[in-house]
């Protein structure tokens, strides 16, 4: 089969590389737009659910991303006029340059065509393909082309965020929010590398006018930022990747549809779920499985297509479901800013409404240092023993927070 991605992020390079592995024959090629090495975005964070599908569909490129991850093991809430608290869980973390240089490299090694640097080329090569993958994001054009039959919705969010990176590492993942004389804004930050850490700044549209960001360029605005969060950056800059501001409001897109004849709709340009639970590159990744899953063997493309498509759309409801609760719990967060920081910090972990009693008694408790300390290690014992039942993962771990552990995690 000839299999044409256009545009090769997570979604595209994972596709490429699994098809390959499932079919050496097929003529797999990856069209990216951007030059090779060239990406937007810091980090990315992930869970031990996506490294177990990653080692179950290619131990190789699961065996790399495990190896290049960065450990973090568990969540810090900062509020101004409150004391530290902490939350239960733990993750793992990667620059979005590596994951995808490492998903490049591998496609490449299996004999996938990856074409870097495409602009209207891209048209003449699509059209002699069997099977179109449209993973080129969230204003997917080839999505565009076919809007009316895809069904594509967009809904605006209300808050304004800036995906941002700092040389300052985190110990671990950090939530902070300060009060400004314009109200609220806050930061989702992790580590992802050594001498890098992802900084998500988020505030509602009043606060981002009100303190004069809309009127201010890149490095400007990055600066004044990094003035109002001075005091967690320990002396270190915010980076601003695009020269004239980056400020962005979320997009969340739906398809009715998600395949038209031989072109099938994956990862963003299907669905997006909202930054708040850091799920996007691993659904993208999960929607390349199941599409090599139900091409796998051959048969009819329409059959296989409508399989995938009903696969994962079951799959991602509850999650855009706790996506949407939670990016609305952060469009009403100047209302819990009074809470106690127990109180408070519980809310931020409990934003999908879904915990049990025991959960808040647990938050409760483990916010002294003995019993935290013996939680972390519990969840570290879980960790670790989930990663030795995977194939061939031989115990090369790295990065600052050394414990490898945890039960379902609370999302960002
Ligand atoms: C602030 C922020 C933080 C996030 N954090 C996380 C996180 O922590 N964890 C997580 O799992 N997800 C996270 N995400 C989501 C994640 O980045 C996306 O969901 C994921 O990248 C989707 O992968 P994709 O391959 O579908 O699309 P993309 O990664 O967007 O890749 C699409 C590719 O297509 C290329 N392209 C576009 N148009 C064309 C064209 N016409 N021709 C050729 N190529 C084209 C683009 O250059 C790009 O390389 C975050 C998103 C945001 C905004």
């Amino acid at each position: 089969m000839r299999i044409t991605c256009v545009g090769g992020g997570p979604a595209g390079l994972y596709f490429a590389v699994l098809a390959k592995l499932a079919d050496p024959g097929h003529e797999v090629t990856v069209l990216e737009r951007n030059p090779a090495g060239v990406t937007y975005g810091w980090g990315v964070v992930f869970w031990d659910d996506l490294l177990d599908d990653l080692f179950r569909h290619d131990p190789v490129s699961a065996r790399r991303i495990s190896d290049a991850a960065y450990r973090w093991d568990e969540y810090e809430v900062r509020a101004a006029g409150k004391p530290v608290t902490h939350l239960a869980g733990y993750g793992f973390s990667l620059g979005r340059h590596r994951l995808l240089s490492l998903l490049a490299e591998r496609a490449v090694e299996l004999g996938v065509d990856v074409r870097y640097s495409l602009s209207s080329s891209a048209e003449a090569d699509i059209s002699d393909a069997d099977l179109v993958v449209a993973c080129d994001g969230a204003g997917s054009r080839i999505r565009e082309r076919d809007a009316a039959h895809f069904g594509a919705e967009v809904e605006t969010g209300r808050n304004k965020y800036i995906w941002l990176g700092t040389p300052h590492v985190f110990r671990t993942f950090t939530f902070g929010f300060e009060r400004t004389t314009a109200g609220w804004i806050w930061f989702h930050a992790y580590p992802f590398a050594d001498g890098a850490s992802t900084f998500i700044v988020e505030c509602t549209p009043e606060t981002w006018t009100g303190l004069g960001l809309d009127r201010l360029d890149g490095p400007a605005g990055a600066d004044l930022l990094g003035r109002i969060f001075a005091g967690h950056l320990g002396g270190h800059p915010l980076v601003d990747q695009r020269a004239g501001g980056g400020w962005l409001n979320f997009r969340r897109v739906t398809n009715r549809r998600w395949d038209s004849g031989n072109v099938a709709l994956m990862g963003d340009a299907a669905h997006t779920t909202h930054f708040a639970i850091g799920s996007g590159t691993k659904l993208a990744m999960q929607d390349a499985m199941a599409l090599a899953d139900a091409i796998a063997g051959g048969g009819d493309l329409a059959a296989a297509l409508e399989r995938y498509e009903h696969r994962r759309k079951a799959a991602l409801a509850p999650l855009q479901k706790a996506a949407r609760a939670s990016s609305e719990w952060f469009e009403r967060m100047p209302e819990y800013a009074d809470l106690p920081a127990k109180r408070f910090s519980y809310a931020l972990s409990n934003r999908r409404g879904e915990y049990p009693l025991w959960r808040y008694l647990l938050h409760v408790t483990t916010q002294r240092r003995v019993p935290r300390t013996a939680l972390r290690w519990a969840l570290s014992l879980r960790r670790w023993s989930r990663a030795r039942r995977r194939p061939s993962l031989g115990g090369a771990f790295r990065g600052g927070a050394q414990h490898f552990g945890g039960p379902a995690h609370v999302g960002r």
